[in-house]
């Protein structure tokens, strides 16, 4: 009956439900987002509590299931259904968004919504317990890592409430959180494609040093690519205070190969030796000039790759 394909697990726990719904902090003017409303358990509950919810709903047969269930009710000139696929449909205006989603979309649709306007007050949202655990890790913690300094660079997260397997049906195989994603307002001024190419580049390796990774033949040489196509066409070398790009895929869960190997990468001198050297000497100034060299991402905050960005951005040197 149940769709696994589309992540269908009902919330089958009143209580939760409830204790969702109160942690959401929902007023009665709110327009509400739900995505996956499956048969409406929550819906419901989001319905009593605020003005209007818009529902995106991509199995046809549940939509039905909800349109049945509140036909006839004062609901259901409040409850607007768009059948079809949260990531490819134009989402409408919202305060405030309520989700137990389908854990699949997860990375995608955090990322749909922190690039959405005008931004919204705050979104509450389930997801798989570890990817919940990544998006809120700080510095240290053994699952910081690109995904949490992409989100928390566009918004506070924190995590709510831990939710067992056994308050869905059918259980899904593995345990769940409620985490609470506010925007940041204004947003940050950093061109997030940028920001999220050095992220990208700082986590291939996130227990090694910084020197090492940006001593890698096969970095220097995409780095070194990138900087050439830009002053050949003029780009400005200062900073560029670029609005908010677009985002991409950016917030995926990726391969972080540990160090098991421990082997560093050689320093292999390249052959037309002089400008291939130059550019390593330009991006070991930066690092040595903001006392990066030795740093490692796994202990970096927010701010030292902002201040990493800028000292690479003073040089010329971007990541998009
Ligand atoms: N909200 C309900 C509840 O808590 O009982 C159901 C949650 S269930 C985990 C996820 C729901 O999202 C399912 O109804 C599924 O059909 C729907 N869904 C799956 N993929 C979707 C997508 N890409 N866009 C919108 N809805 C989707």
């Amino acid at each position: 009956q149940f769709h696994k394909s589309k992540g269908q697990h009902i919330l089958k726990n009143p209580l939760l439900v409830d204790s969702i719904v109160q942690k959401a902090g929902i007023n009665s003017t709110d327009i509400i987002l739900e995505i996956g409303p499956g048969t409406g358990n929550l819906t419901k509950k989001l319905l009593e509590a605020g003005k209007s919810v818009i529902a995106v709903e991509l199995d046809p047969r549940m939509v039905l299931e909800l349109q049945r269930r509140f036909q006839g009710t004062p609901f259901s000139n409040r409850l607007k259904v768009i059948q079809g696929d949260v990531l490819k449909c134009d989402l409408p205006y919202f305060d405030i968004c309520v989700a137990n989603i389908p854990y699949q979309i997860s990375s995608p649709l955090t990322f749909k919504l922190l690039n959405h306007k005008p931004s919204f007050r705050c979104a509450i949202i389930m997801f798989q317990r570890e990817f919940a655990m990544r998006l809120v890790a700080q510095p240290s913690d053994s699952l910081y890592c690109r995904l949490s300094v992409n989100t928390q660079l566009l918004a506070r997260v924190s995590h709510l409430l831990k939710v067992g397997k056994n308050n869905f049906r059918p259980p899904p195989k593995v345990d769940s959180s409620v985490v609470r994603i506010e925007p940041r307002k204004p947003p940050p001024v950093v061109n997030f494609k940028e920001w999220d190419g050095l992220v990208r580049i700082c986590f291939t390796r996130k227990n090694k040093t910084l020197g090492s990774i940006f001593r890698q033949k096969r970095i220097l040489s995409i780095m070194e690519k990138n900087y050439k196509t830009l002053q050949a066409l003029g780009v400005p070398q200062a900073a560029d205070v670029a609005d908010v790009a677009v985002l991409g895929d950016s917030g995926e869960m990726e391969e972080e190969s540990e160090d098991e190997d421990g082997d560093e990468e050689m320093d292999v001198e390249m052959e037309d030796g002089e400008t291939k050297s130059d550019f390593k000497e330009k991006v070991l100034g930066v690092l040595k000039e903001g006392e990066f060299e030795l740093k490692r991402s796994s202990k970096l905050a927010q701010e030292d790759f902002m201040h990493l960005l800028s000292l690479f951005n003073k040089v010329g040197i971007h990541f998009s």
